[in-house]
């Protein structure tokens, strides 16, 4: 019901970045490999994203917009080892009962895209290639308390870009793109994982960065750290996957604190992209419905093989 979808999409969504990044999941979800961002007003008037994956069925664009509804779980046991980036069924659902929200999408096998009105029902024939896009106009329209929490256009864009930043540092091999009443804002084309850090974190990260490798077992910590050879002093540099997801999670940023102050004493803003890869029944990312909480099943194990692999980086000689 109204009320309640309301409810727990403040829960998902608290500004146009959380739909920016859920639609994004949902496109990577898909097999997308190009995923384009189209925004008007930071996020607020519109939030599109266009991708190239396998579609929606015609008879599964209505499901696709009811709570609950998931084509990713199909049991209980199935929360034990989520691969995907949504499993919840919730997010679409939510973000349309607080906006204006369309899907456009067509499967390989259909001889036509169709679009489904969220407001009014409404499906009908509509042209594209296969693929999604999701159409989100008019955040919060209708729940204007919520909507005066909203900053400048300018900084909600900023939100809208770094949500994509994270996908992007997940996914090398997708192209995004974010468009910005009209320009091109940002665009990483598909790249090699390093050629994908250089263009996101900036073409001096990788010279100013060493390789993080460390296999321990069934987990493993990669990546790249930054070293304080030229003072960095952006802030929100650090990045952390866990299977693929970005998280911010309080035992990753420990204990990749501690090894920066233990080797380098005391950096005070490490750079760095990291990912863990773990055996996915050891990690609950069912935690917080915005997915970016996770809770390890042995923290400690985690937290000492992060800090070891960014010790063993940090403190090998420099070729
Ligand atoms: P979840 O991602 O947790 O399954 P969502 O509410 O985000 O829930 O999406 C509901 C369902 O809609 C998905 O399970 C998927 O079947 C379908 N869907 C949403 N976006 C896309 C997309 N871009 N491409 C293909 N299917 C999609
Ligand atoms: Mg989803």
């Amino acid at each position: 019901d109204e009320l309640v979808s309301q409810i727990a999409a403040g829960e998902v969504v608290e500004r146009p970045a959380s739909v920016v990044r859920e639609l994004v999941d949902n496109a990577l979800d898909a097999g997308a490999r190009q995923v384009t961002v189209r925004l008007l007003a930071g996020g607020v008037r519109l939030v599109s994203v266009e991708d190239d994956g396998q579609g929606i069925p015609r008879e599964e664009l209505p499901i696709a917009l009811r709570r609950h509804a998931t084509s990713k779980i199909g049991s209980l046991s199935d929360l034990e080892s989520v691969a995907t980036m949504g499993f919840r069924g919730e997010a679409l659902a939510a973000i349309a009962s607080v906006s204006e929200l369309s899907i456009a999408s067509r499967t390989e096998g259909q001889s036509s895209a169709f679009l489904l009105d969220a407001r009014s029902g409404e499906l009908r024939p509509a042209a594209r290639a296969t693929g999604t896009t999701v159409e989100v106009k008019e955040l919060f329209f209708s729940t204007p308390a919520r909507r005066k929490f909203l900053k400048t256009d300018a900084t909600e864009l900023a939100h809208c870009i770094e949500a994509v930043r994270r996908h992007a540092l997940a996914r090398p091999d997708v192209g995004f793109a974010i468009w910005h009443e009209g320009k091109l804002a940002e665009q990483w084309r598909a790249a090699t994982p390093d050629q994908r850090l250089a263009d996101v974190l900036g073409d001096d990260f990788l010279e100013q960065s060493v390789a993080v490798e460390h296999v321990h077992g069934p987990l493993q910590v990669r990546g790249r750290a930054g070293v304080p050879d030229v003072a960095r002093s952006r802030a929100d540099q650090q990045f952390a996957y866990v299977n693929g997801r970005y998280v911010r999670d309080k035992v990753l940023t420990h204990a990749a604190r501690s090894a920066y102050e233990d080797v380098l004493h005391g950096q005070r803003q490490p750079v760095y992209a990291l990912y863990v890869d773990i055996d996915p029944t050891r990690v609950d990312v069912n935690v917080h419905p915005t997915k970016i909480e996770v809770r390890f099943r042995d923290s400690r194990e985690v937290h000492q093989a992060v800090r070891r692999a960014l010790e063993a980086a940090l403190a090998a000689p420099r070729a």
